[in-house]
């Protein structure tokens, strides 16, 4: 099997090293890939927008199977396009990206299939919406409102607003923050309260296997404070999600989405991932993504035991219920190592120390987010997020100990990360 991952970030390769892993694999390519990718497949530049190349590459070289990383490419059609030329790739198609790729488009499937999920309003631009929060017609002066851009914003398109006042003026920042075009429309939410955890599902169409519950922590800094990022840190451990709330997520979320897909006429394959909040009426959906998230695939893909390659065939020909697949038993845990600057304004170029000694730590694996080689073959930082120490292991405080041990090896001036994941 010749594979190829598209992508270049921590989850892609963790993505790579899960194909790594499988006796089935001939050859793996990455596209674009990063330097630690570089250790388990061959990188190829090209960028995952750029569909057409990515189709061509993969038909040059009698590419087997070709797994989406981001929801760039999905979003753009990948999936459409490979599929139209008789190549085989994981992913849902551009219509069924629309979970993702438009919040409105995601808050109208909820409503007609009646998925649990917050309150809503839709403004068709965001004059409207302003006219809507000041007008009376969606919250009141004193209450929150969430205010999301309709589009792709890279988790930069969500205010969760205190009051009015500052609703109108997240809708007021939001072009600017966002882009015009992600801004085009506004979504004007209800704020829930209760506790958020994600659930993701490898899915064919009909059927779905579900993976170990995982809760990311997105602030920068310590306690949950400082500005937002991609994701500062992961776990997956059981004490998520009980028994009885993953089945009842089950019934009320995930089976009505996929029978809403199909009666749409959106039938979704691929991976579904739900960010859920867990609320006194039950789960609630924040967000459906439709692929993998970064970093919660870092924590998730040490725990999976079984071949990739057999998961995604089994996806490919809607056999998943005929698929037994197995997972570590007890947790995981992801530490996300950043630069100088991240959010903000990463430095890059930066020569970090430590990572052979940190990688050849037992049952530690150190993914890489962004790095790239020096002109001495060094690593260097080369993004924001630059690696994801993870670590899994018969309970989560082990995990973590073992993740952070790992992280104690590595080094670079100015780099930064939480004491506090999984806390
Ligand atoms: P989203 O990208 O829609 O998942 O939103 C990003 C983050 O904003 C979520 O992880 C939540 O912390 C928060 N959020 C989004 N929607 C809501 C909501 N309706 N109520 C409360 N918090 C929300």
């Amino acid at each position: 099997m010749k594979v190829l991952v598209v992508g270049s970030g921590g989850r892609e390769h963790a993505i790579c090293y899960a194909f790594s892993r499988s006796p089935r694999l001939t050859k793996l390519y990455c596209a674009n890939g990063n330097a630690g990718i570089a250790s388990v497949a061959e990188c190829v530049a090209i960028r995952p927008d750029d569909i057409q190349a990515l189709a061509d590459f993969a038909s040059a070289n009698a590419v087997n199977l070709t797994f989406v990383g981001g929801e760039t490419s999905l979003a753009l059609g990948i999936v459409d396009e490979f599929t139209a030329r008789g190549l085989r790739v994981i992913g849902p198609t551009q219509a069924a990206a629309q979970l993702e790729s438009s919040k409105a488009f995601a808050k109208d499937f909820m409503a007609r299939h009646e998925i649990p999920t917050a309150k809503y309003a839709v403004a068709h631009s965001v004059d409207r919406a302003k006219l809507m929060l000041e007008g009376g017609d969606f919250g009141s002066e004193s209450s929150p409102v969430v205010v999301k851009a309709d589009g792709l914003a890279a988790g930069k398109g969500v205010v969760v607003a205190q009051n009015r006042s500052e609703a109108v003026a997240a809708c007021d920042e939001m072009g600017s923050l966002v882009g015009e075009t992600a801004a085009e429309k506004i979504v004007l939410e209800e704020c829930l309260v209760g506790r958020e955890v994600s659930l993701l599902a490898f899915v064919d169409g009909e059927n779905f296997a579900l993976m170990p519950p995982v809760r990311d922590h997105k602030r920068i800094g310590e306690g949950d404070i400082g500005p937002n990022t991609g994701g500062m840190g992961t776990i997956t451990d059981s004490s998520l999600l009980s028994p009885l709330q993953t089945d009842e997520i089950v019934r009320t979320i995930i089976r009505p989405t996929l029978r809403g897909c199909v009666r749409d006429n959106i039938p979704f394959r691929g991976i579904l991932f739900l960010g859920l909040m867990m609320t006194g009426d039950g789960p609630k959906v924040l967000e459906y993504n439709v692929r993998f998230g970064d970093p919660e695939t870092q924590a998730i893909i040490v725990r999976l035991n079984t071949d990739l390659i057999d998961i995604c065939e089994a996806m490919l020909s809607a056999k998943l219920n005929e698929l037994n697949i197995d997972w570590q038993p007890g947790a995981s845990a992801c530490v996300v190592l950043a630069s100088e600057g991240y959010p903000a304004k990463p430095r890059t170029g930066d020569k970090i120390i430590g990572l052979d000694k940190a990688s050849s730590r037992e049952k530690v694996v150190v993914f890489h987010a962004g790095t790239s080689f020096n002109s001495e073959r060094s690593h260097v930082t080369a993004g924001g997020r630059v690696l994801c120490v993870t670590s899994a292991r018969a309970d989560l405080q082990t995990a973590l100990n073992s993740a952070y041990a790992a992280v104690s090896d590595i080094s670079w001036p100015g780099m930064q990360y939480r004491r506090d994941i999984g806390r």
